[in-house]
């Protein structure tokens, strides 16, 4: 709630305001000392609001063209990180740069290569989905197609709807289509399904998907932890403001260790399993000890921890 309570706090959408005293693209605020293959770099981040110290020093890097899932409890501080990658908050320490900039300057340069998930904005009620997304074109100097944009965000059937028709998982893919019509390079997506249906959820996948095929990079934070693996190249796992692992979704073990477990049904009609970091050897003794007795292994099956059992032992409170 507060998370939309703050993002509802955008409504306006200053960010798209066009603002004569902003300096021209390519002026101010460059940090020299971005690489050029990273989208977004942390180094050191902090974030205290009063007694709280909501992030404690963090330290990450997206990489253009990839797909970054920040993930975390709720309370964790991936709003708060989010926001500061958005210009919307200050940080207290730390060196932050997008695509180059300081978000914290709050550029247009910056503001039209970025493309953020906002709640709608009550403003556009009483207009069709197809007049907001052309409007909004309007305020970019190369804007994606709207009817491209409309497509790809699924919205053809709704396209001349008024927008206070739309259902909640619509407006939220009216707020994805918002996002795009910019053409920006990134993308901020804060839970971009929640609210969707088992099959608008698969749909916006593959609307992400499309845009990772399409060059953009996209940081996602989510509570979907099947959605993460789905979707992201690399996440971070952030608790009590602190990352406390990060890389491919498939490759996050706890302790380092990549675990598999191997499950069967024995002799006695029992599920057994075990796990291992070794699945060829303990297969192999196994069905040798099978074999040897004449069995067979019902249910025989080789597992690895999904991200999800991953993330509720990394986040579990001890
Ligand atoms: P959620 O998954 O619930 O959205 P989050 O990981 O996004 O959580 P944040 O919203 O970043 O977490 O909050 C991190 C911490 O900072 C929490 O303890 C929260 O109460 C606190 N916090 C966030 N915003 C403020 C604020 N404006 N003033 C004071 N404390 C805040």
């Amino acid at each position: 709630m507060m998370a939309d309570a703050r993002r509802t706090n955008r409504v306006g959408c200053d960010q798209y305001r066009r603002d004569p005293e902003t300096p021209l693209p390519g002026d101010l605020g460059m940090i020299a000392s971005v690489t050029s293959d990273a989208a977004i770099e942390v180094r050191g981040l902090r974030k205290v609001y009063g007694d709280i110290e909501a992030v404690r020093g963090i330290d990450f890097t997206v990489r253009r063209g990839e797909i970054f899932g920040l993930l975390g409890p709720n309370g964790a501080g991936k709003t708060t990180t989010v926001e500061v990658l958005e210009g919307y908050r200050d940080a207290s320490a730390g060196d932050v740069s997008v695509l180059g900039y300081d978000p914290a300057r709050r550029e247009r340069a910056l503001r039209e290569r970025v493309g953020i998930v906002l709640q709608s904005c009550g403003v556009y009620r009483h207009v069709s989905v197809r007049e907001v997304l052309t409007h909004w074109a309007g305020l970019y100097p190369h804007p994606r197609d709207v009817q491209e944009v409309i497509e790809l965000t699924g919205l053809g059937e709704k396209a001349d709807a008024r927008t206070r028709q739309l259902s909640g998982g619509q407006l939220r893919r009216l707020d994805l289509a918002l996002a795009l019509i910019g053409d920006p390079e990134l993308i901020f997506l804060d839970e971009p399904t929640t609210g969707f249906d088992p099959a608008a959820r698969r749909s916006a996948w593959n609307t992400i998907r499309s845009l990772k095929a399409l060059g953009k990079t996209v940081l996602l934070t989510t509570h979907y932890l099947d959605e993460a693996q789905e979707l992201c190249d690399r996440v971070a796992i952030i608790k009590g403001g602190e990352i406390i692992a990060e890389g491919a979704p498939s490759e996050l073990g706890v302790g380092g260790e990549v675990r598999y477990k191997v499950a069967y049904r024995n002799g006695n009609g029992e599920l057994t399993s075990q796990e291992t970091d070794d699945p060829t050897t303990v297969l192999f003794e196994l069905t040798r000890g099978a074999l040897d007795r004449g069995e067979r292994l019902e249910e025989l099956s080789v597992t690895r921890p999904s991200l999800e059992d991953v993330y509720l032992e990394l986040t579990a409170d001890e």
